[in-house]
């Protein structure tokens, strides 16, 4: 249930509307708005009747949301979610761009691919320094030598980082080094991570499972939130069907279906969802198009000998082209590249 109050509502009325619920045994998610207070009371009691909080004074509207997330969804928060990274905004009327490499590899190659993919327009650094690989024998990453030399290719840059946490363990670390932790496809309903997830102190870019729904994403994403962390982004990465012509299937309809369910920023990685470097660039064409937030995509300065996902990324200059068509689309549609 979403209790929405009336404008000019004062501070004790909220107190006191909270107070009821928490008597009915709600827990009370507070969200403070320009013009309006709004509360998310979780939890269910079936004997309860609304109409005791659409009697209290303040109270201009009670919704019931039938979507079995409450913190994620539209009906708890209207307007959409902007996420202030150390002054780069995410979730507003900018699209922003990720780029990077799957995996750092060494300082050579991190600050060459930083320079190239800052000088097109990128603003946030990708980069894994442990690896989620389906082969054990595959390369894991650079681990915490690779979260350095990310930091400081991200630095020397004007760039932000998103690297990828695998286990609680590894938070704390990854957190000393990055901007936004990057949550894998494989790590979606990995339910006791994701709460730890609620503790942490950075955001989180929560990529799609390879056969998740949306409505099981947006109940991970509630993990995360009701845990207490609220700055949550999802990341539409492709899903797994039928089609073996791509890596995956590019569910671009999940761009517009989630925007219309969810005040959480959306982005896009067309890398992993087509896994073909040439059909890169009209797919990150179309995720800006569809409406997404950002794009996050895989950049490599010698693709053909990359330790993971060569075959995805892009040259530099192809990435500097997209970055010029992408500019084109965010226009077309009243928005910019940040
Ligand atoms: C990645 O971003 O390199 C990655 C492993 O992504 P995903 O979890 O979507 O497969
Ligand atoms: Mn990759």
């Amino acid at each position: 249930m979403v209790v929405v109050t009336e404008p000019g509502v004062t501070e004790k009325q909220i107190e006191e509307i909270i107070r009821v619920l928490h008597e009915h045994g709600f827990d009370v998610h507070r969200s403070t708005g320009i013009r309006q207070t709004v509360l998310g009371a979780i939890g269910v009691q079936p004997d309860f009747d609304h109409r005791q909080i659409q009697l209290l004074t303040g109270v201009a509207e009670v919704l019931r949301i039938t979507e079995p997330y409450k913190l994620a969804s539209r009906t708890f928060k209207r307007e959409g979610s902007v996420f202030d990274i150390g002054g780069l905004k995410i979730g507003g009327n900018e699209v922003v761009v990720m780029a990077g490499p799957c995996s750092v590899e060494s300082e050579k190659q991190i600050f060459s691919i930083a320079e190239s993919v800052s000088k097109a327009g990128a603003k946030i650094l990708r980069g894994g320094a442990f690896k989620p690989r389906t082969s054990p024998y595959a390369f894991q990453g650079m681990g915490e030598e690779g979260l350095k030399l990310m930091r400081a290719a991200a630095d020397q840059y004007g760039l932000k980082v998103i690297t990828e946490v695998m286990d609680k363990s590894q938070i704390a670390l990854v957190e000393q080094y990055a901007d936004i932790l990057q949550i894998g496809a494989r790590n979606m309903q990995n339910f006791t991570f994701l709460r730890d997830l609620g503790k942490a102190s950075k955001p989180i870019l929560l990529k799609r499972g390879l056969a998740a729904t949306i409505e099981e994403w947006l109940m991970s994403a509630e993990y995360i939130l009701s845990g207490g962390n609220q700055q949550v982004m999802l990341c539409e990465r492709g899903i797994r069907t039928f089609e073996t012509a791509t890596r995956n299937t590019m569910d671009i309809g999940a761009i517009p279906v989630v925007q219309k369910k969810s005040h959480l920023p959306i982005i896009a990685d067309p890398s992993h969802a087509i896994g073909i470097r040439d059909k890169v660039i009209p797919m990150a064409r179309a995720s800006v198009a569809a409406g997404a937030d950002g794009i996050i995509v895989e950049v490599h300065n010698d693709p053909d000998h990359a330790k993971s996902d060569g075959a995805q990324s892009l040259f530099p200059d192809q990435f500097s082209q997209m970055m010029k068509e992408v500019t084109i689309i965010a226009e077309a549609i009243g928005r910019k590249i940040a």
